[in-house]
């Protein structure tokens, strides 16, 4: 499937065509045109041939069925991963990639360790949406409530399409999606972030920090070696004044690397004095190298921070036993 054919196919259609076009791959969320009735047949016959909607993918679920994990081939044969996370409450949130592979090379984390392909386009980011919101529909279940920008890529590497991707889901004609139901996730691009407390939509940030000191991130995270901690946390700073909304900083739990009472007081001093911040605490998912915390570790860590006076989450797991959770994801 591609999206961005369908309206270069209709060219010369009137523009009810591509009104209808659109109802039917976002509204009745068609995966063939052969189901778009109010088309004629040699009209659906020809968007059959030059944009079929089919999109390719191989699907697998957690155990528990609370999460879903699907392979997607795109175009030009490369492959990426999107999750499906279905929380208790009915809640469903899409974790999309933004790029095959990943320049960024974050030592703890599989994407990382597998290369970089390339950029997603716009169209390439909210199929992955698409997908999920089609899968939903054949499972009789709720639509798809929030997209996280948690999956393969850097998103803020792949700016301009990651933006775009952003419009398209907000738009009310497609999804529909509120831009309070929208987070990206960076590991912190200093210059891009100041680009993004500039755009009027009013998304979720979520910075990964996982380390306090510029040695260990440095060492763990070859994008630090480029932009220090005081550099980030000036374009946070700049960000929540400007977008005056909170920002989350996420830390993985990492077993001996970064979970010491000392980790915990560097964090709260790199965070003292900014109301806008929430810390979330991530147990990590073993990819090879690493250990996760131990839940006591965790439950001690995340007491001091709360001691030294920071706002504290922790974000339950899902999908380690498919490799779909934060960190695993590399195109198997
Ligand atoms: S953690 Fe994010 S930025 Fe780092 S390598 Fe993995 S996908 Fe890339």
């Amino acid at each position: 499937m591609n999206l961005s054919k369908v309206h270069q196919s209709l060219v010369g259609e009137a523009q009810f065509r591509h009104v209808q076009a659109e109802q039917a791959i976002f509204r009745d969320l068609v995966d063939t045109w052969e189901l778009v009735t109010n088309f004629p047949k040699d009209l659906r016959a020809r968007l059959q041939k030059d944009c079929p909607l089919v999109i390719e993918a191989e699907l697998m679920s957690s155990a528990d069925k609370s999460t879903s994990k699907a392979l997607i081939t795109l175009e030009d044969g490369l492959k990426i991963e999107t999750v499906l996370i279905s929380q208790n409450d009915g809640r469903q949130t899409v974790c999309v990639s933004s790029q095959v592979g990943c320049p960024l090379a974050c030592e703890f984390c599989a994407t990382g360790q597998n290369g970089f392909s390339r950029n997603l386009l716009a169209a390439e980011i909210v199929e992955q949406v698409l997908f999920w919101q089609r899968y939903l529909k054949k499972e009789g279940l709720n639509r798809v409530d929030n997209v996280v920008f948690m999956g393969m890529g850097e998103p803020l590497l792949n700016y301009e399409q990651v933006i775009k991707a952003l419009k398209w889901l907000n738009d009310p004609e497609t999804f529909n999606l509120g831009a309070r139901r929208l987070s990206i996730s960076t590991v912190g691009i200093p210059e891009e972030i100041k680009r993004l407390a500039g755009e009027p939509l009013q998304l979720n940030l979520a910075v990964s920090l996982h380390f306090a000191s510029d040695l260990q991130r440095e060492h763990y995270m070859p994008i630090a070696r480029k932009y220090s901690l005081e550099e980030l946390m000036k374009a946070v700073s700049l960000y929540q004044k400007k977008a005056g909304r909170q920002v989350m900083f996420e830390y993985l739990m990492i077993r001996g690397i970064n979970d010491s009472d000392n980790d915990a007081k560097l964090l709260a001093q790199l965070l003292s004095g900014r109301p806008l911040s929430m810390v979330n605490l991530i147990p990590y998912n073993p990819t090879g190298r690493f250990l996760p915390s131990t839940p006591e570790r965790v439950r001690e860590f995340k007491k001091s921070l709360e001691d030294l006076g920071l706002k504290v989450t922790k974000r339950r797991s899902y999908g380690g036993d498919i490799a779909a959770a934060c960190g695993q994801l590399a195109k198997k």
